[in-house]
């Protein structure tokens, strides 16, 4: 196993002598309190990931949040947007998502360009968020009737908005089902990241959410891969964790982060603040963790090759 819950990761202990849990724990911690000295690489093409999975509570939203803060907190900009009426990525991000705030649903109308919802974020100058506000819940049943419903949000993250925005990540945190919303989704983005809690049931419904995405990359979007998958909530006390971990890492092999987000109950204090796990407590295991996992996302990101352009965008 090599994934970077330190206490058990006994492969790096015995290939690296030199390496003591305390040392390592030091170095993740300087990470996270300098982020000026240890900025992380921009991608080769601007990246758009939908952060999906219909199974609720897995960790979207947190994850969401946190990768692009860290990734906003180390030099590269960032924005997210919020597709979930629950607003919870506004609240965590510190963005104002009351009724008649400019949000994500006026943009899939088409009624405001995206800069006209995006605003900065309270965790990072480089962050910035387009909310959701609860009238994004009418929008599943409004869009039915729309021209053009699976290409609404595409045609609101044209690269001239996004090139106005000036970022290169961009974060679509999903609703926890499968609707339109999540097909907008879909559509928008070249790449998935799918979180997945170390707990029982956790591949439950996996199966359906990766047919949904064959089905949209055979229709609406040849681009659309699943290109991370990210561990949740890995409980370090627990077998299962475990059994979980290697299920998931022998199917999905490369996939998958080394990083694994440990539960900790600081990470889900953050939120009740208006902040974001970086914020809250930067020292903390979860910080530490979700920075580590941004700077594997930021690594790939500029190994990667630039993509054949789809039509359109
Ligand atoms: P939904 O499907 O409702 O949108 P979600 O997939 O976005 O949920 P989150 O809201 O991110 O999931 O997390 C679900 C709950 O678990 C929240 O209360 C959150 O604070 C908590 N949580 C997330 N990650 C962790 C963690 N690493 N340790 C402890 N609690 C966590
Ligand atoms: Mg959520």
């Amino acid at each position: 196993m090599s994934f970077n819950v330190s206490e058990h990761d006994v492969s790096r202990e015995t290939s690296q002598p030199d390496w003591t849990p305390i040392a390592e724990e030091a170095e993740r911690a300087a990470r996270v309190l300098h982020p000026d000295r240890h900025r992380m690489p921009r991608p080769s093409h601007r990246r758009i990931l939908t952060v999906a999975n219909q199974k609720g509570g897995v960790g979207k939203t947190t994850s969401t949040v946190n990768l692009a803060a860290a990734l906003a907190m180390h030099g590269v900009r960032a924005l997210v947007i919020d597709l979930d009426p629950q607003g919870n990525a506004s609240t965590a991000l510190g963005v104002e998502h009351r009724l008649g705030t400019p949000s994500v649903y006026e943009a899939l109308l088409g009624e405001i360009p995206l800069s006209g919802a995006a605003v900065q974020s309270t965790a990072s100058p480089n962050l910035l968020c387009v909310p959701a506000t609860i009238d994004l819940a009418g929008a599943e049943i409004e869009l039915v009737s729309m021209v053009a419903r699976e290409n609404r949000l595409l045609q609101a993250l044209s690269p001239e908005a996004l090139e106005e925005l000036d970022v290169d990540y961009v974060f679509i945190d999903c609703p926890p089902s499968l609707g339109l919303l999540t097909v907008n989704a879909l559509v928008a983005a070249s790449e998935v990241l799918i979180p997945i809690q170390c707990e029982y049931y956790a591949l439950e419904g996996l199966g359906q959410l990766l047919s949904n995405i064959d089905l949209v990359r055979s229709h609406l979007n040849t681009a659309l891969h699943v290109s991370t998958i990210l561990l949740t909530m890995y409980d370090g006390r627990t077998k299962l964790a475990d059994q979980v971990t290697n299920e998931v890492r022998s199917h999905f092999n490369h996939t998958v982060l080394r990083t694994v987000i440990p539960r900790s109950v600081k990470v889900s204090e953050a939120p009740g603040y208006s902040q974001t796990i970086l914020a809250y407590d930067p020292g903390s295991r979860g910080a530490m963790s979700y920075v580590d996992a941004a700077r594997e996302i930021a690594e790939r990101g500029a190994a990667m090759s630039i993509p054949i352009d789809r039509g359109g965008r």
